[in-house]
């Protein structure tokens, strides 16, 4: 299986170290959903995959949408005029901007001020994380404590400066695609417009990157595997709307991100609820000590490809869900907030995942009248009454269950052995001339009575 090696603690760990340096590399980059943020975080994706990059112009319609004006920022800045004294500044942290604010250079007084300033009183020391891209204003993001000392200055004057640009530019995505056996298509989406936040955007970003590197380094997959790396919302909007055509190919489909903060895995289900990432994560998120929750219509971008125009096989897979811990979306979810163990289990989970997808197909067993004769075959063992392993007992299981309904994650839930061992026998009895791959129905879904979704 392509990313057998991943599944495996030493490697998990060695590839999370791995993408720790790029988070490191991407954190201080001002990204937003266009501009030179995204760019620049793509050239450092580049450096461990080839992306294939697409740069769409403002004013192209995605469905009900369109691409906005590309934004970028070169500085950004507020002081006190009586001092010089600089009290917020942009270089400091990306997130004291609010995404897409308007040029300014202005001297305003604090009440001026007030109404286009954003902060937490309840997390004193965290810089929330604020965007205004579809209404044309201004702000700043700061501390509590940068806020009261502001107060402290009286009426001022304030000399305020966003050096920004916002004008008809480029809305930017990039893909990597690992080519496999079949035409047929899996994605690994991740979204690519978050500014200084660690645990929400670049663990997702990061765990993509790596992911493709290591599906590129092994066995070639049976399915073709994409990974996009695009803004979030009107990045999925504007994929959908270009590779339309496309889709009928996609199998299955994993939104990633949230992936290093100390929460179980959370698998969230697509829209359909029993599609083939559904199925794959039944049986592998548990096991990793995580857990399943069914669809709801809020969240990243599954929304977009679970909408009901597409209803694809997307899921999502996170830790902690988006906004269920007290440092999301502010500046308290740093480097520091992430933890390595966490995102090696996580990619560890991808990895199965992923493997678990990637194999599934139904099989049809060619000799299906009696048992085959095995160990004429070389597959059993010669000697009789030892009784056979578990190897011996995945071929029995796909013989027996592989009528050209029942897929691999099938037998594996129902024979509670391993889906990378049932992987392995399968091939052994493909080679051998006992199981063809059955024509699988478009959804991968097998006809079963009474599984749950
Ligand atoms: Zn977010």
């Amino acid at each position: 299986m392509p990313l057998e090696a991943l599944q495996q603690p030493e490697r998990a760990a060695a590839v999370a170290a791995d993408a720790f340096a790029l988070m490191r590399e991407l954190f201080p980059l001002v990204r937003s959903i266009t501009g030179n943020g995204v760019r620049r975080t793509l050239d450092g994706v580049e450096a461990w995959i080839p992306l294939t990059r697409h740069e769409v112009p403002s004013g192209t319609p995605a469905f009900d949408w369109e691409v906005p004006q590309e934004w970028n920022v070169r500085e950004a800045h507020i002081t006190e005029v009586a001092t010089g004294r600089r009290l917020v500044d942009l270089r400091a942290h990306s997130l004291h901007l609010v995404s897409y604010s308007t040029p300014l250079r202005a001297r305003l007084s604090r009440a001026e001020l007030e109404p286009h300033l954003h902060s937490l009183p309840d997390q004193p020391d965290a810089i929330p994380y604020r965007t205004s891209y579809y209404r044309e204003t201004w702000g700043f993001c700061l501390s509590q404590r940068q806020r009261d000392a502001l107060a402290a200055c009286g009426e001022g004057p304030f000399d305020v400066v966003i050096d920004s640009t916002l004008a008809p530019g480029h809305l930017t995505y990039a893909e990597c695609r690992v080519p496999g056996e079949t035409e047929d298509e899996a994605v690994v989406y991740t979204h690519v417009c978050h500014p200084g936040l660690a645990n929400d955007n670049l663990t997702g970003i990061a765990a993509a990157a790596a992911l493709a590197r290591e599906l590129r380094a092994g066995p070639k997959p049976r399915l073709s595997w994409r990974f996009v790396f695009a803004p979030g919302t009107i990045g999925a909007l504007t994929w959908l709307a270009r590779h339309e055509a496309e889709l009928p190919r996609i199998r299955a489909g994993l939104v990633i991100g949230l992936l290093g903060d100390a929460g179980a895995l959370t698998y969230k289900r697509s829209r359909r609820g029993n599609a083939l990432p559904d199925r794959a994560a039944e049986l592998i998120v548990p096991a990793a000590g995580g857990r399943l929750v069914d669809f709801e219509p809020y969240g990243y971008d599954e929304r977009q490809f679970c909408s009901p125009g597409f209803d694809l096989p997307f899921g999502r897979l996170t830790r902690s869900p988006n906004a269920a811990y007290p440092e999301y979306h502010s500046s308290a979810d740093d480097l520091d907030f992430v933890r390595p163990e966490a995102l090696a289990g996580s990619l560890q989970c991808l990895a199965a995942l992923v493997d678990a997808i990637d194999a599934n197909q139904p099989w049809r067993n060619l000799s299906p009248k009696g048992e085959p004769r095995l160990g004429k075959r070389g597959l059993y063992g010669l000697t009789g009454g030892a009784g056979p392993g578990q190897f011996e007992h995945a071929l029995l299981w796909l013989l027996n269950q592989s009528d050209g309904r029942h897929d691999l994650i099938h037998i594996a839930a129902r024979s509670k052995l391993p889906l990378p061992l049932l992987a392995r026998a399968a091939r052994a009895l493909h080679e051998a001339g006992l199981l063809a791959p059955a024509d699988a129905p478009p959804s991968m879904q097998p006809e079963e009575e009474g599984t749950s979704p």
